[in-house]
């Protein structure tokens, strides 16, 4: 199994794609813009599907081509499920300059807390992280986790967008993600990858509260 990820749009938004060549089969995380570099990493693959771990527009923005390319069922937390298709809760509405409103396509399918995905003999599980937003998910698989805009690299997701509240943010990053494995690879929404370890010992926003100190003769 291999994991490839691209940068898309003005938010710089991380798309993750993940094939298996075995199978020849692949899953498509957060589809933001820019569908022709998602569609050339998928190309020789069938696609299973379209995962997303939230509704904002910077991370749908490339879904109607995918969905349209490819037919692949598109998965996303009830909670968001009309935000494929409301520009207002998706924030297409709220910055028109980025392409216009985003209207749909709607989703096939609905993940929650403890879901399981099959993937070539693996399996992603479906993590609920509400805070950022009020549907946001994360997928775990084995030793890897696809975070959305939760947890970032040193930082956190934003609290002020509809539906959003900062004391949920940081009580799923404490239950569902810092109980995680240390190791465990953390692949955000934005910016570089991260480890669980990392960001609980120096993440300024949610750290654990060890005592800093030491001692010397
Ligand atoms: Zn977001
Ligand atoms: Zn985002």
């Amino acid at each position: 199994m291999h994991v490839q990820w691209f940068s898309l749009g003005a938010f710089q938004t991380n798309c993750y794609v993940l094939t298996d060549e075995s199978t020849r089969t692949a899953i498509v995380i957060d589809p933001g813009y820019n569908p022709d570099i998602v569609l050339d990493a998928v190309d020789g693959y069938r696609v299973t599907h379209i995962l997303l771990t939230h509704a904002h527009l910077d991370h749908i923005g490339g879904l109607r081509q995918l969905k349209e390319a490819t037919g692949a069922p598109i998965y996303i937390h009830e909670n968001e499920k009309e935000w494929l298709t409301d520009p207002m809760l998706n924030g297409s509405g709220r910055w028109p300059q980025l392409g216009g409103p985003i209207t749909g396509p709607a989703a096939d399918g609905f993940v929650a807390e403890g879901d399981t995905i099959p993937f070539a003999g693996r399996k992603l599980s479906v993590l609920f992280v509400p805070g950022h937003s009020p549907g946001s998910v994360a997928y775990l698989l084995q030793d890897q986790v696809f975070a959305g805009d939760t947890l970032f690299y040193g930082s956190i997701g934003r609290t002020d967008l509809p539906g959003g509240d900062f004391d949920t943010l940081i009580n799923s990053i404490r239950s569902k993600l810092y109980t995680l494995p240390p190791n465990t690879v953390v692949y955000p929404g934005h910016g570089p990858e991260t480890t669980i370890e990392r960001e609980r010992k120096s993440n300024p926003f949610v750290r654990d509260n060890f005592v800093h100190g030491g001692e010397r003769e």
